[in-house]
């Protein structure tokens, strides 16, 4: 689509979902799920896909009792089930119980960290939570008792039982119970500490350790010294007899849409593009408002406080501008919007035939892998607080643009972690800020700022490197240099950006 592929390929070892195959695929699943929600634009998703990936290879052998997933609520077309799901931002983690049947049945999976250990002992947790449903392919993940393990190759059709000892906060042996699910002839059970009849009968003294049982009677140590959950998997996948079943099917995966990049347009670096700011606008209206139900109390403020900053200050083309006015006119008197009334209200009335915003996004200065929304969301902040210092009469009243960006951001901005960085920096010092011309140079300086975070990490597109801005082809007076040091001329900034941003620098290219 329009905001480019999305994260993850069907080569990866879960399933890329969509709007058609979602409910199909974990509703009345005999397996649970996670569910991965989220947007290919957002910087944190993007850093965080190389983690879900390995995750994925890490626990492929625990389908079908638990299969990973992902969706894209960036594609248009997903944009409605992601709001069906109550996804909020991005990423969002969902745990599906197998045999689910409704959205609510999700829960947030909760992880420590955000690396791959964390997640699985809290799938493992989440996986747990099952009373009365367990996914069938699940093997019993709890401790074994004595009772149990006295008749356990009478009731078990099975040449070998490996148990693992260890302590009650220990997920080695899960781990391994799950590795193995797919493999006939074994099964694995942990024993813990607590359970001292049994750690006494096979002599434990340390902990984890594994004792191997075999159907004829013999039992050995598994010679595993370690807490190492591969060496553990390993020894047991290679015991004579241990055999993937066949009675494992891959879960199915649904047919996935060839997703076809947009052409690549050629643009002129020095202009802006009114695509691009436009396509924001329609972004922050249609896509990031709507995964609300209700608009209320400051969040409510936060988005009339945008559109009426849109009316005042945004320099769009005639319709545009009139269907802002029309919605900024309709949205001043209410206290609370629902989902439906703000959809109805955003739809291009054909009654009103020049004013109308159009559905879909088109990226032109702002096109590219990882780029799309959040570029154009900083565009149009950076020209919102240019034109907020060339109109306004008054200079040096206190800016109100910045202002607004902040509780937008705040309130709406769906890259969750983002929002949460650029508060930080809102907190810290947005209050010193005076007037226009200080507000142009915040939100300069503090762009800047995450540019130079992100350089170099996965969400960078290489196309479009972060560089601190402007370089000195765009603006040759910007950077001075002082005993050798790169240092910024504010003032040659403010001239450049006021340039820059400007109407006359907008190019109409590219507009549907
Ligand atoms: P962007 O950084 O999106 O810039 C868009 C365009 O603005 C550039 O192409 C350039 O022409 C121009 N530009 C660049 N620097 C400046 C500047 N200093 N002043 C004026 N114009 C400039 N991603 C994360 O991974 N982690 C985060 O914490 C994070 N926080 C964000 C906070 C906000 C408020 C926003 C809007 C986005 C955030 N992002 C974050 C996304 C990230 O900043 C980029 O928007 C995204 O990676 C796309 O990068 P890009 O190459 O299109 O350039």
């Amino acid at each position: 689509g329009a905001l480019g592929v999305g994260l993850y390929t069907p080569d990866d070892p879960l399933v890329v979902l969509s709007a058609d195959t979602l409910e199909r695929s974990i509703f009345n699943s005999s397996s649970a799920w996670v569910v991965e929600f989220y947007a290919s634009w957002c910087g944190h998703c993007i850093h965080f896909a190389p983690t879900w990936k390995a995750l994925a290879n890490d626990i492929q052998d625990w389908r079908p009792a638990v299969t990973l997933g992902v969706l894209d609520c960036a594609e248009a077309s997903n944009q409605k089930i992601c709001s069906d799901f109550g996804i909020t931002g991005y990423p969002t983690l969902k745990f599906f119980k197998a045999f689910s049947t409704k959205p609510e049945d999700g829960v947030r999976l909760h992880h420590k960290g955000d690396d791959i250990r964390s997640l699985t002992e809290s799938i493992i947790t989440s996986i747990e939570s099952h009373r009365d449903l367990w996914p069938p392919a699940c093997p019993p993940l709890e401790p074994i008792s004595a009772a149990e393990l006295h008749d356990f190759f009478h009731t078990n059709n099975v040449t070998y039982l490996a148990l693992i000892f260890e302590k009650e906060d220990s997920f080695l042996g899960r781990e391994v119970t799950l590795d193995l699910l797919q493999f006939e002839n074994i099964a694995v059970r942990r024993v813990v500490k607590s359970n001292e009849e049994l750690v006494r009968s096979f002599n434990i003294t340390t902990f984890p350790s594994g004792v191997l049982l075999v159907k004829n009677g013999s039992c050995s140590s598994i010679p595993v010294h370690v807490d190492s959950r591969p060496l553990y998997t390993d020894f047991l996948k290679k015991l004579p007899g241990v055999v993937r079943g066949d009675t494992f099917t891959p879960t199915v995966l649904p047919p996935v849409p060839p997703t076809t990049p947009a052409p690549w347009k050629v643009i002129d670096r020095r202009k802006l593009y009114m695509a691009d700011v436009e396509s924001a606008v329609l972004y922050t209206l249609r896509r990031e408002a709507t995964r609300y139900d209700f608009l209320e109390k400051e969040q409510l403020s936060a988005m009339k406080q945008y559109v009426a900053v849109l009316v005042k200050y945004f320099p769009g083309r005639l319709p545009i501008m009139n269907y802002l006015r029309n919605l900024d006119f309709w949205l001043r008197p209410k206290t609370n919007v629902s989902k439906s009334e703000w959809e109805e209200a955003l739809r291009n009335k054909n009654e009103l035939p020049n004013a109308w915003l159009p559905e879909n996004p088109t990226w032109v200065g702002c096109q590219g892998s990882k780029r799309g929304f959040p570029c154009g969301l900083w565009t149009l902040f950076h020209l919102l607080t240019v034109q907020e210092a060339l109109l306004s009469p008054q200079p040096h009243t206190p800016p109100e643009v910045l202002p607004t960006m902040r509780g937008y951001v705040h309130y709406f901005f769906g890259c969750r972690q983002c929002a949460d960085h650029f508060e930080a920096m809102a907190a810290e010092s947005m209050n010193k800020v005076r007037n226009k011309d200080g507000s142009i140079l915040w939100l300069w300086s503090r762009h800047n700022r995450v540019n130079a975070r992100l350089a170099g990490t996965a969400s960078e597109d290489p196309k479009f490197p972060k560089i601190q801005w402007p370089p000195k082809d765009l603006c040759w007076s910007c950077q001075i240099t002082i005993n050798g040091r790169l240092m910024w001329d504010e003032r040659a900034i403010l001239r450049f950006f006021k340039s820059h941003f400007s109407r006359g620098n907008i190019y109409l290219d590219f507009l549907k």
